[in-house]
């Protein structure tokens, strides 16, 4: 081999390897490495207004609109936005509240915690961990046995049953295919 073939096949080794290095996988196997921000814009093309609104722009959708609140099928719940299970139907609960409400999430490491003190309070906010779409806000006043009260918008999620895929719709920069992901 060439001294400058050499050289280039290291670098091209070097960086596959801290891609590696930069890669997370969470507890129940998903990548939740972070995605850029052009793949977040790429995905955001799907969104409808109130999508949009909800997820990249931190809002809340009225309660008792959601089309997720009675929503008693088994299955899971994922991030709108890279198809990330955040949520699932077996720790879904009513709280009254007019919003999905759950005690505890498919993964904690699907989630990303921040407080928020908007609007004069103090409260967690509660982003998906791979693409940092808002997803609601967890409150200490859940049941047993967490205690916790994940407070979720419809907008921000999608349902998929027990036995369906849910696509991850986030792309690899290697060129990976996508379903190679889980
Ligand atoms: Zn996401």
């Amino acid at each position: 081999m060439q001294e400058d073939e050499f050289a280039s096949a290291r670098r091209t080794y070097l960086k596959e390897e801290n891609w590696m290095a930069e890669q997370k996988v969470s507890r129940s196997g998903f990548d939740i490495t972070t995605l850029s921000k052009d793949e977040i814009e790429r995905l955001a093309k799907g969104l409808n207004e109130e999508e949009y609104r909800i997820l990249l722009d931190h809002g809340t959708e009225p309660p008792f609109c959601g089309t997720l609140l009675d929503n008693k099928k088994d299955g899971t719940y994922a991030c709108r936005l890279c198809g990330l299970p955040l949520f699932a139907s077996k720790h879904k609960f009513d709280s009254g509240t007019g919003w999905p409400s759950f005690y505890t999430p498919f993964d904690k490491d699907h989630l990303t915690e921040i407080e928020d003190i908007s609007y004069g309070m103090r409260r967690i906010e509660i982003r998906c961990a791979r693409c940092g779409s808002h997803q609601g806000h967890v409150f200490p006043d859940g049941p047993a046995p967490t205690g916790l009260r994940y407070c979720l918008n419809s907008a921000s999620l999608e349902f998929f049953d027990e036995n369906g895929d849910i696509p991850q719709k986030a792309q690899k920069k290697t060129g990976l295919d996508p379903s190679s992901f889980k």
